[in-house]
């Protein structure tokens, strides 16, 4: 029964207010189909402002996880290492080309995938690390670039949640943008993430190596890339590719989003900070695990969870927050015990994995949240007992 003044949703995605002006404009132009006006606006705004060395949008960061996998030239038997706590997409990209995927378990401190156990996983089919960097705090990738490099490996960031958002090295003045480090990165636009285009995402290409096949997947296998640029005269079927490319529709709604980066960054920080500050103490008191951020990573907000004690605590709070007109969810499933995945991965326990899958619980975090709903939830959090 709910009887409360509130009803909170876990996400609302935020408009700018200049995404259907920019839809129009791009519409007037008469070009609508991909790679147009805006998509190039969109990729020269992300090489310049994160140091990527190229990027191309995509209709989804599920596709641009694809497209790395594809580059990566990943087939039957060769074996990729990832967290095992993360969203399905990361890992089907893989077994869509016919890899044995290696799940790794995450830190005890924050649901990163932990730098320290990837080593004894390797063996001689390993061909690439996939990390994930979990509510847009960076994985040890000082730690992680350097175990690729010793093994030959190629790594992809799974960068869906992390879009402005660093990884501080040694010396401290060397901080890098996640999704600039590995050898490839994806990004989602999804309506769930930060910077929103309903559907979207993107791949990062940083070794410069792939840029030319890069291109060719994206329109569909063929060169039609290099026709626009006028290296050729006609464009025909030249590798395996697919159609990845989103409509410039959905490029002028991203770049209308861009423009207001850092005005939706600062208020989702302060929404985190105020959960933060406001409910340390109490966690504390009840042994609940608020999120981390590690000396070499910065916060992009993106996520404010909590980790209770077990999955009856869950439920409680859940259903109790619920009762009061506030949706919290928990997050992902541990895909090494998924009905799809786990007889090819055996026993091999993951028990911080397990532990983040039934213990975790997502708070409403978005631009939209009001100061009066923000206080009633942190409010009806300290009233929990349990
Ligand atoms: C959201 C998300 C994806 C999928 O992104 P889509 O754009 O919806 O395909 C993949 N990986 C992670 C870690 C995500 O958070």
């Amino acid at each position: 029964m709910n009887f409360s003044q509130y009803q909170i949703p876990f996400n609302k995605p935020h408009l700018t207010g200049k995404e259907t002006s920019f839809i129009e404009d791009a519409v007037k132009n008469g070009q609508i189909s991909g790679n147009g006006k805006y998509t190039k606006l969109c990729q020269n705004y992300f090489q310049k402002q994160f140091g990527f060395t190229n990027c191309l949008l995509t209709t989804s960061c599920t596709d641009a996880l694809e497209m790395a996998a594809i580059l990566l030239d990943i087939k039957e038997a060769d074996e990729v290492i990832m967290p095992s706590f993360t969203f399905v997409s990361t890992a089907n990209a893989f077994v869509l080309r016919g890899a044995k995927i290696i799940f790794a378990d995450s830190r005890k401190d924050c649901p990163n995938i932990d730098e320290n156990s990837i080593e004894k996983l390797i063996t001689s089919k390993t061909k690439a690390i996939v990390v994930v960097h979990y509510s847009g705090v960076a994985c040890n990738m000082g730690k992680i670039m350097q175990l690729a490099n010793k093994y030959d490996l190629y790594v992809i960031e799974d960068a869906a949640q992390a879009i402005d958002s660093y990884y501080i090295g040694h010396p401290k003045t060397d901080k890098k943008a996640l999704g600039s480090i590995g050898h490839l990165a994806t990004f989602s636009f999804h309506e769930t993430k930060n910077i929103i285009s309903g559907e979207g995402g993107m791949l990062v290409i940083n070794d410069s190596k792939f840029l030319e096949r890069a291109e060719v997947i994206w329109e569909k296998g063929t060169n039609r890339s290099d026709f626009f640029r006028k290296k050729v005269h006609k464009y025909e079927w030249v590798d395996i590719g697919s159609s990845f490319l989103p409509s410039d529709i959905i490029a002028a709604f991203l770049y209308a989003q861009l423009g207001e980066l850092n005005d939706i960054q600062q208020k989702r920080k302060d929404i985190w900070n105020t959960y933060y500050d406001n409910l340390s103490e109490w966690a504390k008191k009840h042994k609940i695990q608020l999120p981390y951020i590690p000396k070499y990573a910065t916060n992009n907000a993106h996520l404010f969870y909590l980790v209770v004690e077990n999955q009856d605590q869950r439920q409680k709070i859940l259903t109790y927050l619920k009762n009061l007109g506030i949706l919290a969810v928990f997050h992902y499933q541990s895909l090494h015990k998924s009905k799809f995945y786990h007889d090819f991965h055996g026993s091999r326990e993951l028990p911080e994995c397990d532990r983040y899958s039934s213990s975790l619980i997502r708070l409403p975090l978005f631009y939209d949240l009001t100061n009066n709903e923000l206080q009633y939830i942190i409010e009806s959090l300290l009233m929990f007992e349990k």
